[in-house]
């Protein structure tokens, strides 16, 4: 629901001020964070909303960046194959002393396990590496060394591999550090003033015969419930931007997760009362547990702010059904949209969907204007430069 009048807003800016960076975050409370997955769902998709101090200000296409911490139990893991206490002092990346506990709890990146770390960590051991750790090293070994580190992490390595460290200080040459994870902001602020809101999937899985945790998403999913503090900075991205014409037609294609700048982008448009028209396309696995947003996008469209929605859940059919079959299905309407100027944009999953997207576009621009997929190629190369195609995929 909005919170503010139309008239009462300020226009659309392009651009916020914060002192707040990444380096410098502000120091957010948790407002809400709720599952909008159902219980049977296989997925755990999150709502996360927090809180924004005077002066913070965001632009739907925005990120916010969240630093998380590791979680307890891989700390305490790490501290303890060391054989350290975690009370030992160290220099952190700015060089300011602090216990090993906090360096490994929120400064390095003990999750994932990079090539890069095995082979600095093997540089501790001289010529006199364990036979299985030179088996991981070198050009010739690339391959077992990827084998290796998959599905594994850093508690993983100095377990198979124990007794190398033997200063604390050595973990800062060995392991990357813990960086901010960017989420695709979901929330309009002239919506939500004051606040930020963001669509986050909790990776969980086991393997090599351990139960495992995205670090970010893990962090969002198990350790901040409502009223914990964070820190937060927002990152401008001026890549994805709703039209300056605010009559132009909008296409979002945002399957999973994918969704949230969308939210973002609607809640604007519905504010600031945007006459141009507005078209979703959502997928996911299962309508009953997976519809993320349902609730608000039926009241949207009730309200004609979605003036067209099409949903896509793959697992329903007994054949999968996803987005860019909508998009083939509508083909006809959908080139109409495009003919009229709409700007088409895409968010989620880059290394499938988004490539699958943009060949369905191709095709359906191919089929309405009755010429080929080279022509096709041409007009969305014009769409691109008029920035009529834009895409958030990762
Ligand atoms: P997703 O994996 O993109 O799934 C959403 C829907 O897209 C499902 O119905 C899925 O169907 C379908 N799909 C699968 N392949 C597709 C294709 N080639 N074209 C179109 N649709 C396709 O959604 P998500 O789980 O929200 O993940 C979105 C993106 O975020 C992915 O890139 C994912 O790797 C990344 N990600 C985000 C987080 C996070 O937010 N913390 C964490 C991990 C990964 P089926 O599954 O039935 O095939």
């Amino acid at each position: 629901m909005t919170e503010q009048t139309a008239e009462a807003l300020p226009t659309a800016s392009t651009s916020h001020v914060s002192k707040y960076t990444r380096n410098q975050p502000y120091l957010s409370e948790v407002l809400v964070n709720e599952r909008l997955t159902g219980p049977d769902s296989e997925k755990e998709t999150i709502h996360v909303e927090l809180a924004l101090e005077d002066g913070m200000t965001y632009t739907p296409g925005d990120a916010v960046g969240i630093i998380p911490t590791n979680r307890d139990v891989v700390v305490e893991g790490v501290l303890k194959a060391l054989g350290f206490t975690g009370s030992e002092r160290v220099l952190d990346h700015y060089k300011v002393e602090i216990s090993l506990d906090e360096a490994v709890r929120t400064r390095l990146a003990i999750g994932k396990l990079a090539r890069g770390s095995v082979n600095q960590f093997a540089k501790l051991c001289g010529e006199n590496a364990p036979a299985g750790l030179k088996a991981l090293l070198g050009v010739d070994n690339k391959a077992a060394a990827e084998e290796y580190v998959w599905g594994r992490e850093f508690v993983d390595l100095i377990t198979d591999f124990p007794g190398i460290i033997t200063d604390p200080q050595q973990l800062f040459n060995i392991l990357q550090r813990l960086t901010p994870r960017m989420y695709s902001i979901a929330s309009s602020q002239d919506a939500h003033p004051g606040q930020v809101h963001t669509t986050v999937r909790v990776v969980r899985y086991n393997s090599h015969g351990a139960d495992r945790q995205g670090v970010c998403s893990g962090h969002l999913g198990e350790r901040c419930q409502v009223g914990k503090v964070m820190p937060i900075f927002l990152h401008e991205n001026n890549a994805f931007r709703l039209p300056e014409d605010t009559s132009a037609p909008v296409v979002m294609i945002g399957p999973g997760t994918g969704i949230a700048p969308f939210r973002s982008f609607l809640e604007h448009r519905q504010v600031h009362g945007e006459p141009g028209r507005n078209w979703l396309f959502f997928g996911e696995q299962r309508s009953i547990s997976d519809y993320l947003y349902k609730d608000q996008f039926a009241e949207m469209q009730k309200q004609g702010v979605l003036t067209r929605l099409h949903t896509a859940f793959s697992r329903d059919h007994l054949k999968k059904v996803y987005v860019q079959d909508r998009m083939q299905e509508n083909a006809a309407e959908l080139f109409e949209w495009l003919e009229t100027g709409a700007y088409f944009y895409v968010c989620g999953d880059a290394t499938r969907m988004a490539k699958d997207v943009e060949t369905a576009l191709l095709d359906v621009i191919a089929k309405g204007s009755k010429g080929t997929l080279e022509y096709a190629a041409e007009y969305l190369a014009a769409m691109k430069k008029q920035k009529r195609y834009q895409r958030d995929v990762y």
